[in-house]
C-alpha cells in the first residue's frame, strides 16, 4: 500500500470517527521535525551571482540545506531552504520526484540567494556559452536533499507552534533603487517540542545575501543568523528570503573595506538579525491550526528575454526551460491557522510584495521568495519599461511575469475565500 493510500484510509477513518461520535472537531495533532545537511561542494566550482568565470578558491563557512516538516492532522508540508543562488523548477521537480514520504507539491524548496555559492543555474561558467553548473555535485546534492526530507518524515514529534511578524526589523536592509519602498517586516515561526525544546525557527526577511564577493564559498550574512539563533535555541534555523528584488540589499558602511570583502559586516548583519529574532521569540503568539491547507498552481509565462532564450538554445540553461515559447512555473499558498504563506518563483520587487501582503488574509503574512523556481526579477509592466529598472528587466522573463504571477496568487486567495463562504452558507 502506498503512503498516499494509507493517508487516505486514515483520513476516512478519522472522518467516520467524527461522524459516529458526533464530535464536530478533533483536536489538532501537530507534529514536526527539522534537520540540516551540508551541501558545500568538495572541489573548486564556478561561483554564482556576479560575473562569469569566478572559480572558488576555498570555503569560509559551509553551505547547508535546512528542512522543516510540519504535519497537522496527517497533512504534511516540507520547507527546505538552501544556501544557493536559486533553483530552477525543473531541479525542484527532480528533488520532489525522489521524495517518497510527501506529496510532491507539498515540498517547498527555497534558495537564500547567496552570491558566494556554486552556480546552480548555468549562467556563470567559464564563458557565456558554457554552463557553470558542477553537474556531479548538483545531482548528488538534489539526491541528498530528498533523502533529508524522507529521513525527517520518520522523526516527526508532537509540537507546538508560535508565530509573529514584527514591522520593526533592525536597520540592516535598504532599497538602492527607491529607498522609501522597503518592507522591514520579519516573520518568525517557532516550532517547539512538547518538552519546550526548540525544533526549528523559521525566519522570513527580504534581503540580498551579497555582502561578500571574494572567491571564498560562504552563505553570506545568513551564516551568522543561523549560528546566533541555533547557539541559543538548539533548534534548526531556516532563512527564507522575501520579495527582495530590485533592489533590496544589505545596509552597511561600504566605504570601510574594498567592495565584497567586509566579513565583519556579514557577521554583524546576520547576528543583528539573529539577536532580533531571539528577542522577538517571547512575543510570538500561539498558533493552533485545526488544519494545514495547501494550494498549488502551475502557470505559464511567455519567455521574452533574448538572453535567456539564447542561453537555453546553448543548453547553458536547461533546454526544457522554454516550451512553445513559454516557461512553466508555480505559486503556492499555505495556511497554518493565522499564519499564511505565499511562494514566489523568483525575485519579486518590494512593491509587489507589499501589494500581495494587502491581499492576504492571514494575521501573520509570510512571502517566500525564490521558492520552487528562480526566474529572475519579477517587475510590474509599469516598472519594466523604466530606465531605473533596466538591469532588473534584463534579468527577467519578461513583462508578463508579474501580471501572471499576481493573477495566479490572487486566484488562490479568492478561491480560498469562496470555499470559506460556501462553508458558512446553510
Ligand atoms: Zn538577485
Amino acid at each position: 500500500m502506498s503512503f498516499r493510500q494509507t493517508l487516505r484510509i486514515i483520513g476516512v477513518l478519522l472522518l467516520l470517527l467524527r461522524t459516529c461520535t458526533g464530535f464536530t472537531q478533533i483536536p489538532a495533532h501537530i507534529k514536526a521535525a527539522a534537520g540540516k545537511i551540508e551541501i558545500t561542494p568538495k572541489t573548486s566550482v564556478y561561483l554564482a551571482g556576479y560575473g562569469i568565470g569566478r572559480k572558488s578558491t576555498g570555503v569560509h563557512d559551509p553551505l547547508s540545506a535546512r528542512c522543516l516538516i510540519l504535519e497537522v492532522n496527517g497533512e504534511r508540508v516540507a520547507f527546505v531552504s538552501c544556501d544557493l543562488i536559486g533553483i530552477f523548477h525543473r531541479d525542484v521537480e527532480e528533488i520532489r520526484r525522489q521524495i517518497k514520504t510527501l506529496t510532491p507539491d507539498h515540498v517547498m524548496i527555497s534558495a537564500t540567494h547567496t552570491h558566494s555559492g556554486p552556480d546552480t543555474l548555468g549562467q556563470w561558467g567559464p564563458n557565456l556559452a558554457v554552463s557553470g553548473v558542477d553537474k556531479v555535485w548538483f545531482t548528488e546534492t538534489k539526491h541528498e536533499i530528498a533523502a533529508l526530507v524522507d529521513r525527517l518524515s520518520t522523526k516527526l514529534e508532537m509540537a507546538t507552534l508560535t508565530c509573529g511578524v514584527s514591522g520593526d526589523a533592525p536597520p540592516i536592509s535598504k532599497n538602492i533603487r527607491v529607498p522609501r519602498i522597503l518592507d522591514r517586516e520579519v516573520g518568525v515561526l517557532q516550532i517547539n517540542g512538547t518538552s519546550g525544546n526548540s525544533i526549528a525557527t523559521l525566519v522570513n526577511f527580504a534581503c540580498h545575501p551579497e555582502i561578500l564577493d571574494t572567491r571564498q564559498i560562504t552563505a553570506d550574512f545568513p551564516a551568522a543568523l543561523y549560528r546566533t539563533v541555533e547557539t541559543k535555541t538548539g533548534g534548526v534555523c531556516l532563512y527564507l528570503n522575501g520579495a527582495q528584488g530590485g533592489m533590496i540589499t544589505a545596509d552597511f558602511d561600504e566605504t570601510e573595506t574594498p567592495r565584497g570583502q567586509n566579513w565583519k559586516a556579514a557577521e554583524k548583519l546576520g547576528s543583528d538579525l539573529g539577536n532580533f529574532v531571539l528577542n522577538f521569540l517571547p512575543q510570538l503568539k500561539p498558533l493552533t491550526p485545526k488544519t494545514l491547507t495547501l494550494q498549488h498552481k502551475l502557470f505559464t509565462v511567455p519567455m521574452e528575454n533574448p538572453r535567456f532564450i539564447a542561453l537555453t538554445k546553448l543548453k547553458v540553461f536547461p533546454p526544457e526551460l522554454i516550451k512553445n515559447g513559454e516557461v512553466e512555473t508555480e505559486v503556492n499558498r499555505i495556511t497554518l491557522g493565522d499564519c499564511e504563506l505565499l511562494t514566489l518563483p523568483g525575485e519579486a520587487l518590494p512593491n509587489i510584495g507589499l501589494y500581495l501582503k494587502t491581499k492576504m488574509h492571514g494575521k501573520f503574512k509570510f512571502l517566500l521568495g525564490l521558492t520552487n523556481d528562480e526566474l529572475g526579477y519579477i517587475l510590474t509592466p509599469e516598472d519594466f519599461v523604466l530606465d531605473l529598472y533596466k538591469y532588473e528587466a534584463s534579468v527577467s522573463v519578461g513583462e508578463q511575469m508579474s501580471p501572471r504571477m499576481i493573477e495566479n496568487l490572487l486566484s488562490l486567495l479568492t478561491s480560498q475565500m469562496s470555499q470559506g463562504k460556501k462553508t458558512l452558507s446553510p
